[in-house]
């Protein structure tokens, strides 16, 4: 479990977070396994002996104070009296204790009723794959499928479906693939005619991957796109034989989660659905209108990026709930560069603990591999993350209209405050929360009390056989896959600011960009694009005027009386809030908050807004603010940090220059590079050994380029190179546009301390 502060010391009260200008929160990457600095939690059992504060629930944890009955809650500082199981236990040496040895422990929780009795659960596996598509996107589809084969362990369970104006059900168990067809009925008010457990038993349906590999494969290979003729002579016939399409999406995963259902708490704890989509669902239940995405220029008195932001029906919300009651996670690849509509169809995916995947081309898509690694990664669900604070203070959560995209992919507990349910998660994501105080008191300032975090996180993972070697185990279950529910804590103690300079010397600039990046996606959510630009703005207007007068206040009461009339934008005194304008500018230039006017589709806006929201900080200061590192040759590194401007890369005279910008790295060689070097760079060296690590850290797949300027296109890495472009992308390109920005930003400063 990693967690983050937005600053090491804290606000000591509401005035002072006031004056600081600054958000005051944390990022919590709850199923990371090591902390934020590398290390690992003390692991132990019996979690549920651990004991806890009568007052506010806390878990004892090492900064509790600890008398031989009874111990002081370091949360809220109530006396608490001891178990009697507890008295005996710590009065053994306190390093084989995990809670007395670390403030960051895992403990396995011992199984409640039902899940105990289904303790072999089978991780199961349904590909939902679109018919009414093209031979290259089956093409795709199928190599991401065959990877998936290769990586889904002994014992797991595998399901084959097709969707189109029908459901096809494939049966691999016999000697030869079998597929049953269910047809949909074109209208959202009917039915399907036959439940697919009539069509084919679940049990025939889900087939064990050790022994069926092949034949899944074999099926894949017959898989062929829907043609007009058989979607004509099939239901699909409109009033006045108009074809109606025949992507029969919504009605194809309603049946489908029903299906599986019915096996939840049984087979499985939970199932993975991989939902592949061509292009918007357009038959039966579900069907989205697309003419919205032409529509939005018409609409000349609001913003235009706002119409398309907001889902055109409830429907995939829903059917979102659907899922998660049936015990099933689903993953949605969208391959297409049509207007699907991801602002409707995202929930599916993110309210269910899936994610939501977006190609916009089969030429170049990673698909494959994302597949691959995320099946190859351990993953925790059914999972409860509760964050508990000192008294003084509290996390806020005021904006949840969107529940899902509020910090990150979860779901706020309808009945306990600070409690989220988080459906699937896996190690890379990241929540954020916002803090403020309880009162107007805040931080006593000559308190020893210090501001206490504790995060408990529940969680359940599925042990594949290979891992309970040591377990004593029933030798009936040798060999299966057992279900463990385990119980993560982490406590950490803060400090409190006796003054604003030393908040902001304490400033974790990555994840006060978290925070914004969360507060102008929820903003841009309800109000638009326009609105998420103008927050952005104001903030940085706001906080240069607060450290402005920090600042002058300092300067003022060492006597200096001239106070310099001139406002320091750059932040010049304080490294930690340097970076800040910068980043403020990437955001602005990010296609997330870019118009669509620039061209960006607002299918890649929404996809873009999901991966960010869970991003940890660090990866999304990538995903804002490229890396750019240079290289004299491709195994001698030049320097390791430009800024993303053409006159940096010119001035700097380096060769090579290698970008990171998350979802895409691109090496890239000047026109001035010598020719002898090779390109692209070679296998064994530096620049390739780096490019590596970086793509196995992710937990994407990045689109590697490599371009050589003055022989391929180069706007790919041009774009990249923001600070010449005007933050609003309204001008031409020029030579002034971080400075113009940073002008700009100025003047309002100015006007604002007026
Ligand atoms: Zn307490």
């Amino acid at each position: 479990m990693a967690v983050r502060a937005t600053a090491s010391r804290f606000p000591i009260d509401s005035d002072a977070l006031e004056a600081s200008g600054l958000p005051w929160g944390l990022t919590v990457t709850p199923f990371a396994s090591k902390d934020e600095s590398g290390i690992g939690p003390a692991y132990g059992s019996n979690g549920h002996l651990l004991p806890r504060c009568e007052h506010c629930y806390a878990y004892f944890n090492t900064y509790c104070e600890l008398d031989q009955w009874a111990w002081t809650c370091s949360l809220c500082g109530t006396l608490n009296g001891l178990p009697s199981d507890a008295i005996a236990r710590y009065s053994y040496p306190h390093d084989s204790i995990p809670e007395m040895s670390s403030s960051f422990v895992d403990l396995e929780l011992p199984l409640d009723g039902s899940e105990q009795e289904m303790t072999q659960a089978r991780p199961v596996y349904l590909a939902a794959i679109d018919l009414s598509s093209s031979e290259e996107f089956l093409e795709l589809t199928k190599s991401a499928l065959l990877a998936a084969l290769e990586a889904l362990s002994p014992g797991s369970l595998f399901g084959l479906a097709t969707f189109s104006h029908k459901i096809g059900l494939y049966d691999v168990q016999g000697p030869i693939p079998v597929v049953k067809n269910v047809f949909i009925p074109p209208d959202a008010e009917r039915k399907l005619p036959l439940e697919l457990e009539d069509a084919m038993p679940l049990l025939q349906f889900l087939a064990p991957v050790e022994t069926c590999k092949d034949r899944i494969a074999a099926a894949l290979e017959t898989l062929r796109p829907i043609t007009s003729w058989e979607r004509s002579s099939g239901a699909a016939q409109g009033i006045d034989g108009v074809l109606m399409g025949g992507r029969g999406f919504g009605t194809a995963m309603e049946a489908l989660f029903n299906y599986l259902g019915s096996e939840f708490g049984n087979t499985f704890a939970l199932a993975r659905v991989f939902a592949f989509i061509s292009g918007p669902p357009d038959y039966g239940r579900g069907q989205l209108d697309t003419s919205r995405y032409g529509e939005q220029y018409a609409s000349k008195r609001v913003d235009a990026d706002r119409a398309l932001l907001p889902e055109q029906t409830p429907f995939y919300k829903d059917l979102a709930t659907i899922a998660v009651e049936s015990g099933v996670c689903v993953d949605l690849f969208a391959v297409t560069n049509e207007y699907t509509d991801l602002a409707s169809l995202k929930f599916v995916s993110i309210e269910s603990g899936g994610s939501l995947f977006l190609y916009s081309s089969t030429d170049d898509s990673t698909l494959p591999q994302d597949m691959f690694r995320m099946l190859n990664r351990p993953y925790a669900f059914n999972c409860v993350l509760r964050l508990r604070t000192s008294t003084e203070f509290k996390p806020l959560h005021s904006l949840t209209i969107y529940p899902c995209m509020q910090y990150g992919h979860f779901f706020p507990d309808p009945q306990y405050e600070n409690l989220q349910h988080i459906i699937c998660c896996d190690s890379y994501a990241t929540y954020a929360y916002d803090f403020d105080f309880a009162n107007n008191t805040g931080f006593s300032r000559h308190s020893r009390e210090p501001p206490v975090v504790q995060i408990a996180f529940q969680y359940t993972v599925v042990v594949p056989p290979e891992g309970l070697q040591n377990s004593e185990l029933p030798s009936s279950n040798r060999g299966k896959h057992l279900l463990q529910r385990r119980l993560r804590i982490r406590t950490m103690q803060f400090e409190t600011a006796q003054n604003i300079n030393e908040t902001y010397d304490s400033v974790d600039p990555e994840v006060v960009l978290s925070l914004l990046v969360h507060k102008v996606i929820l903003v841009s959510l309800e109000d638009g694009v326009r609105e998420g630009r103008a927050l952005l703005h104001d903030w940085l207007v706001i906080l240069t005027a607060q450290y402005n007068d920090a600042y002058n206040l300092v300067q003022y009461k060492k006597g200096n009386k001239s106070m310099s009339s001139q406002i320091d934008i750059t932040f010049s005194q304080c490294p930690q809030l340097e970076p800040l304008p910068r980043l403020v500018f990437a955001l602005l230039r990010n296609p997330l908050l870019r118009f669509h006017e620039e061209g960006v589709h607002p299918d890649y806006r929404i996809y873009l807004q999901c991966l960010f929201s869970v991003l940890e900080p660090s990866s999304l200061h990538c995903g804002i603010y490229p890396s750019l590192v240079s290289y004299s040759t491709p195994d001698k590194q030049a320097y390791p940090r430009h800024s993303l401007s053409r006159a940096a890369l010119i001035t700097s005279g380096s060769p090579i220059f290698f970008l990171d910008a998350y979802t895409t790295l691109i090496v890239f060689y000047t026109s001035t590079a010598d020719p002898s070097l090779p390109f692209p760079p070679p296998q064994d060296c530096l620049l390739r050994k780096n490019i590596n690590m970086v793509k196995q850290g992710r937990s994407i797949t990045p689109k590697l380029m490599f371009i050589r300027e003055g022989k391929d296109d180069a706007t790919a890495f041009e774009n990249y190179l923001i600070e010449e472009q005007d933050v609003d992308g309204s001008g031409f390109a020029s030579a002034r546009g971080f400075v113009s920005f940073l002008d700009d930003v100025s003047q309002s400063v100015a006007e604002y301390m007026k």
